[in-house]
C-alpha cells in the first residue's frame, strides 16, 4: 500500500538524511534534476500548458490524475522526492484523484514516468509543436537523471 511505503520512506530518510545529502554522486544528480525541474516548469507555464491543465481540472470536470496512479510509485522514487525536499502527502484531497494531486497540480517534484510522458489531445491541440518538442527534450533528460538516481538509491540503500 502506498501510505505504508510513504511512511517507511519518511522514516528511513530521517534516519540517513545526513549520509544521503553528503553523498557527492547524489548531490551532483540532484543539482541537475533541480535545473530540469525548473526548465520544465517554466516551459509548461510559457507554452500555456499549465493553464490548459488548470482549466481542465477546475472547469471541465477533472484531470488525468486519477485515483490509483499513486500505487505505481516505489520507495526509491518517493525517496528521490524526499531528497528534493518535497513534503510527500499522505492524505488525498479529492476522492477520485491521485493521492498526490493538490489544488495547484501535482504536489511531487518528480512524478512517475507515466505522468511525464502523458500528453492528451487538449495539449496536442493547444500547445505549439516547437514547445512540445522542447518539452520532450527536457523531459528526456529529466527521466534519465531520475533513472540514474533511482538505480543508485536501490543499490546503495537497498529499497
Ligand atoms: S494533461 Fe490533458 S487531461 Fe491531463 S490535466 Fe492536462 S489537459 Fe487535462
Ligand atoms: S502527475 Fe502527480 S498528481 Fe498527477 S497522477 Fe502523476 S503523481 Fe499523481
Amino acid at each position: 500500500m502506498i501510505k505504508e511505503r510513504i511512511r517507511r520512506v519518511k522514516r528511513v530518510y530521517e534516519k540517513i538524511k545526513d549520509e544521503v545529502l553528503g553523498d557527492s554522486y547524489v548531490r551532483g544528480v540532484i543539482k541537475e534534476l533541480k535545473e530540469k525541474i525548473a526548465e520544465r516548469r517554466d516551459l509548461m507555464i510559457r507554452s500555456g500548458m499549465s493553464d490548459i491543465c488548470r482549466r481542465c481540472e477546475k472547469e471541465e470536470g477533472g484531470s488525468c490524475c486519477g485515483r490509483g496512479i499513486e500505487e505505481k510509485f516505489d520507495e526509491a522514487l518517493l525517496f528521490i522526492n524526499a531528497i528534493l525536499g518535497c513534503d510527500i502527502p499522505e492524505f488525498r484531497e479529492e476522492e477520485r484523484s491521485c493521492l498526490f494531486l493538490g489544488k495547484d497540480g501535482c504536489k511531487l517534484l518528480v512524478p512517475h514516468v507515466i505522468c511525464i510522458n502523458y500528453i492528451c489531445e487538449k495539449i496536442e491541440r493547444g500547445v505549439r509543436k516547437e514547445d512540445l518538442s522542447k518539452l520532450r527534450e527536457i523531459e528526456g533528460d529529466f527521466i534519465s537523471l531520475t533513472f540514474k538516481l533511482h538505480e543508485y538509491i536501490v543499490k546503495k540503500w537497498i529499497f
